[in-house]
């Protein structure tokens, strides 16, 4: 590609997640998005019918959720000249960090609310990931098909929970069975949810912010209600400032009804404009700038998922480019460890079948077929120039218990099972610094039962884990570690790097451990 091409097409991308609390309607838009970009045909194909809730956190509903939000966890679609990548999340808490490691991968976010609940608690925990990225954050409020809670009461609980400015772009005339259109500030026009005389759109005059000319809204109290409450929003509410959307610190609002498609256009042509292209990446090595038009390739791992089709049993490492253009056959150097590896098995995501990926650029995320050479956060790059993009962050775990094979016999497939899995970022190992004995940590309680369930499924290898509950890990200075300072109360493992690490009991015992030991350094990820 020559370098204007390089850079009419990273201009062109537009890579984002999308986050939400289960059932608020992230699959539902997902879906409508897709069939505006011609990669489905019917809605229903990226999700079977779901037989229950996920939030019941039965892990046999997790393997069900991870069916799809795996298959088609990245996806890809032109839409009016852009091309767009949608990356899922996972919806549930324990997972958080999955979804963090996605958000490293994307330069946006898009949050799907449900209007009748308004912002549940899963949005909140999924929130605070998203902000601490600092990326800008675009919300759907959906459902409004459906009587939910007014407008003006939906932006204040958004701004007070979640403590980020809302910028509503339109504003809904009616809801539920009184639905009648969108207010569309941004766009200066009201969209109809039911069309007149064949028309969606009627635009606005400037003056006087009313429809222009035939308008069959014009004596519906509702609509003079909502003229009203524009009026006012716009003399009293936030301005709107791309500077605070670029970071995070303001998002703007859209309205509308995914199941029936209502809103869901605007939102996607007014999100494109909005979001950003692909922006440059640190480089660890040498702290220059990598631009995504660079020439040479680099990219990094944030996502490994092993035994995606039960019919193939491969592993995939999924890489965001960050710099110039991936092509098939490649070779590229391994940060981590200096090698060389060509780059010849390589597949796009889609909704329902998995295509070869030949010409990728920056923004966009390939899945490498892995044969165990990847790790989570792995820079890859082509060229001289040595690339080390900024690493994922690692999140603190909370929860532990120890781990044993049943069958000690099968020592082979338990090894290689916690190894792989540990790779993929599912769970996190550590080791006793004594006894040599494994322990696992995570974030919340359902990795541990995902974990287990895939090691007997994926490695015919069923595991013992011992519950040492709920612990609050530090790092400690190697220097100044004397393992006499462990005990039941403050645990002393090494992490996967070697690093010792305490397991303290309580906050109790780490309060009692720093009054006894106030010299030693302990520390804290995120
Ligand atoms: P997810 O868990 O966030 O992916 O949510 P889904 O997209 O699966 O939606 C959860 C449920 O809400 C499904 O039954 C959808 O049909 C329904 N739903 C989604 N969007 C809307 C909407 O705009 N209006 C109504 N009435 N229902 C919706």
């Amino acid at each position: 590609m020559k370098p204007t091409e390089l850079k009419d097409a990273v201009d062109k991308r537009r890579t984002f997640a999308i986050i939400s609390h289960p059932d608020a309607g992230k699959t539902t838009i997902t879906e409508q998005m897709l069939l505006y970009g011609g990669v489905i045909r019917e809605a229903g194909t990226v999700k079977g019918k779901k037989s229950g809730h996920f939030a019941k956190s039965d892990w046999m509903e997790i393997e069900k959720k991870r069916g799809i939000s795996v298959t088609s966890s990245v996806m890809q679609f032109d839409f009016e000249g852009k091309r767009v990548n949608i990356l899922d999340t996972p919806g549930h808490e324990d997972f958080s960090e999955d979804t963090y490691r996605t958000l490293m991968a994307v330069d946006a976010a898009v949050m799907v609310i449900d209007s009748a609940k308004g912002i549940e608690e899963q949005t909140k925990k999924l929130f605070k990931v998203c902000k601490m990225r600092g990326i800008p954050i675009f919300t759907f409020m959906n459902k409004l098909d459906r009587d939910g809670r007014e407008p003006l009461d939906l932006i204040t609980e958004l701004e007070e929970l979640l403590n980020i400015e809302g910028y509503p772009m339109n504003w809904p005339i009616g809801m539920g069975k009184g639905l009648k259109g969108l207010y569309d500030i941004a766009n200066q026009r009201v969209e109809l949810y039911h069309p007149y005389n064949g028309k969606t759109y009627l635009p606005l005059n400037p003056e006087t912010g009313e429809v222009e000319g035939d308008n069959p809204l014009a004596d519906d109290s509702i609509y003079q209600q909502t003229l009203d409450d524009v009026q006012l929003l716009m003399e009293a509410g936030n301005k709107f400032d791309p500077e605070k959307i670029a970071h995070g610190d303001q998002t703007p609002i859209f309205f509308g009804s995914a199941l029936t498609n209502f809103g869901v256009k605007t939102f996607l042509q007014s999100f494109l404009k909005m979001a950003p292209a692909p922006e440059a990446h640190k480089n660890e090595v040498d702290d220059h700038e990598i631009e995504p038009t660079n020439p040479e390739f680099s990219g990094f791992v944030f996502k490994i998922q092993a035994n995606m089709n039960p019919n193939h049993r491969d592993r995939i490492a999924f890489v965001r480019i960050c710099s110039g253009e991936f092509d098939k056959g490649m070779d590229v150097t391994l940060h981590r460890t200096g090698k060389q590896m060509r780059l010849n098995n390589s597949t796009e995501f889609m909704a329902d079948s998995r295509e070869q990926v030949s010409t990728a650029v920056a923004g966009d995320i390939i899945g490498l077929y892995d044969t165990g050479n990847f790790q989570i956060g792995d820079s890859i790059y082509s060229g001289k120039q040595d690339a080390e993009l900024p690493p994922l962050p690692q999140f603190t775990p909370e929860v532990f218990v120890r781990v044993s094979p049943k069958n000690v016999m099968k020592q082979k497939s338990y090894h290689k099972g916690i190894q792989q899995l540990v790779q993929e970022g599912a769970v996190q190992l550590y080791t006793m610094y004594n006894s040599g004995d494994y322990v696992l940590g995570a974030v919340g309680q359902l990795q541990f039962e995902v974990f287990q369930f895939r090691m007997l499924n994926e490695y015919n290898s069923e595991v013992v884990m011992t519950p040492i509950g709920h612990r609050v890990a530090r790092w400690v200075d190697p220097e100044q570690l004397d393992p006499n300072m462990s005990s039941s109360r403050n645990l002393l493992v090494k992490d996967i790097h070697g690093d010792p690490m305490f397991l303290f009991e309580n906050d109790f015992a780490l309060r009692w451990f720093t009054g006894k030991y106030p010299d030693v350094k302990l520390t804290a990820k995120l």
